[in-house]
C-alpha cells in the first residue's frame, strides 16, 4: 500500500513522499485514520530546527489533526467508519500511576506523536481508539484541526484558580495566546490584557475578545493583574509576569522555556505569589472544545492564516517560520 508522508529528513529540511507500507489488520482497540488536515506548531519548528528536546530529525512531524475514520478494530465502540475525529498525540503508556489516574499528560517519558512517536503527517495512519475524539460532521474538517491548540488553552485556564481569573494578563498573541483569550472569554474570566509585539496580532486579541492589548514595553506601570498567563516563558517576560502580578496571585508559565530561568521565590513566598504551569491537556478538554467548534464561540476564521496541499510541505514550514502568519495549515489530497 503507497502512502503519503511529510518527512523532516534532516534538521531545515522538509519533504512529501510516497512511500511503500505493509497493510496490516487492526488489533480490536485500534482504529484507522485518513488525516485530513494537520496544523505546524511551535513545537514542530523546535524539532525542525534541531532545538527540541525530546525529538530530532529525521521523523515525520503531526500532532494536530482533524481525520476521517476508515475502519475500527472489533472492540471499539462509539466510533464508526466514516466519522471525523480529532486524534489526541498523546500515545500514553496506559500502565503507570498518572495513566491510571487518567493524567495522560503526565506519563513519563512523553510518547507524542510526531515528536518520540509516530507523527500523524501521513495520509493513513493507526491510532489507539482512546485517542480518537469524533466530532460533529457539521465541523469543517479545517476549523477541527484546530481542536488541538483550543485544548491546550482550555486545559490552561481550566488550571487557574477562579481568584486569578477577575483581571488576566496574557503575554504573546500567537495561535496559543490568541485561543487563551477565547478560552478566557468563553469560560468566564473577567478582564483580559495582551501584550503582543505584532500589531495585527494585538488588534486580533482585542476582536476575539482581549480589552486592550499593548506592545511590550507599553504596558501602563501601574497595572497589575491577578493572574498572568507567559505564553512565552522567556526570562524577559517571566520577569514582566512576576513584576505585575498582585500578591495572592497566579503566574502561569504556558509557553515552552527554552532553558532554566530565574524565579524571583522572596516576592513569591512572602506574598503567596504562584506560580503554576500547564502542559498539553487531558481528554476531557477535547471534548469540550469540540463543542466550542461547533456552536461557534471558538473562532478559527482569524486564526487559520495559511492553508497548503501536502505536496507543498516545504513551503508550509517555511511559511509558518513567518512572523505574520499565525496557523499554517496542510491539506491531504482528498481531504
Ligand atoms: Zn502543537
Ligand atoms: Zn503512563
Amino acid at each position: 500500500m503507497q502512502i503519503t508522508q511529510v518527512l523532516f529528513s534532516d534538521i531545515n529540511q522538509v519533504k512529501t513522499e510516497t512511500v511503500d507500507q505493509a497493510w496490516r489488520a487492526l488489533d480490536p482497540t485500534e482504529v484507522r485514520i485518513a488525516p485530513a488536515f494537520f496544523g505546524i506548531c511551535g513545537s514542530d519548528l523546535h524539532v525542525l530546527h534541531g532545538h527540541h528536546p525530546f525529538a530530532r530529525p529525521p521523523l515525520v512531524p503531526g500532532h494536530e489533526i482533524a481525520a476521517r475514520v476508515l475502519e475500527v478494530g472489533s472492540a471499539v465502540t462509539g466510533i464508526r467508519a466514516g466519522d471525523h475525529v480529532v486524534v489526541d498525540p498523546i500515545m500514553a503508556c496506559m500502565a503507570c500511576r498518572a495513566c491510571k489516574a487518567g493524567q495522560f499528560n503526565h506519563c513519563e517519558p512523553p510518547q507524542v506523536a510526531g515528536f518520540r512517536a509516530p507523527g500523524f503527517a501521513r495520509s493513513q495512519h493507526i491510532v489507539p481508539a482512546r485517542n480518537c475524539h469524533v466530532a460533529p460532521a457539521s465541523i469543517p474538517l479545517k476549523v477541527l484541526a484546530f481542536a488541538e491548540p483550543a485544548a491546550c488553552a482550555r486545559h490552561c485556564v481550566s488550571r487557574m484558580p477562579a481568584r486569578s481569573l477577575e483581571d488576566v494578563l496574557v503575554i504573546g498573541a500567537g495561535t496559543i495566546g490568541l485561543s487563551i483569550v477565547q478560552a478566557l472569554r468563553i469560560m468566564g474570566a473577567g478582564d483580559v490584557t495582551v501584550v503582543e509585539p505584532d500589531a495585527a496580532k494585538r488588534a486580533l486579541a482585542v476582536r476575539l475578545g482581549a480589552a486592550r492589548a499593548f506592545a511590550p514595553g507599553e504596558l501602563p506601570e501601574s497595572l497589575r493583574f491577578s493572574g498572568v498567563i507567559d505564553v512565552v516563558a522567556a526570562q524577559p517576560t517571566l520577569n514582566e509576569a512576576f513584576q505585575r502580578v498582585y500578591a495572592g496571585g497566579t503566574v502561569m508559565c504556558m509557553g515552552v522555556p527554552g532553558g532554566a530561568r530565574e524565579i524571583p521565590l522572596p516576592m513569591m513566598q512572602r506574598f503567596e505569589r504562584d506560580l503554576l504551569s500547564s502542559g498539553m491537556y487531558i481528554p476531557e478538554d477535547f471534548d469540550e472544545v469540540i463543542a466550542w467548534l461547533a456552536d461557534g464561540r471558538f473562532d478559527t476564521r482569524e486564526l487559520i492564516s495559511d492553508l497548503f496541499t501536502v505536496s507543498e510541505a516545504d513551503k508550509a514550514f517555511v511559511r509558518a517560520q513567518q512572523n505574520d502568519s499565525i496557523k499554517v495549515l496542510l491539506q491531504f489530497a482528498d481531504a
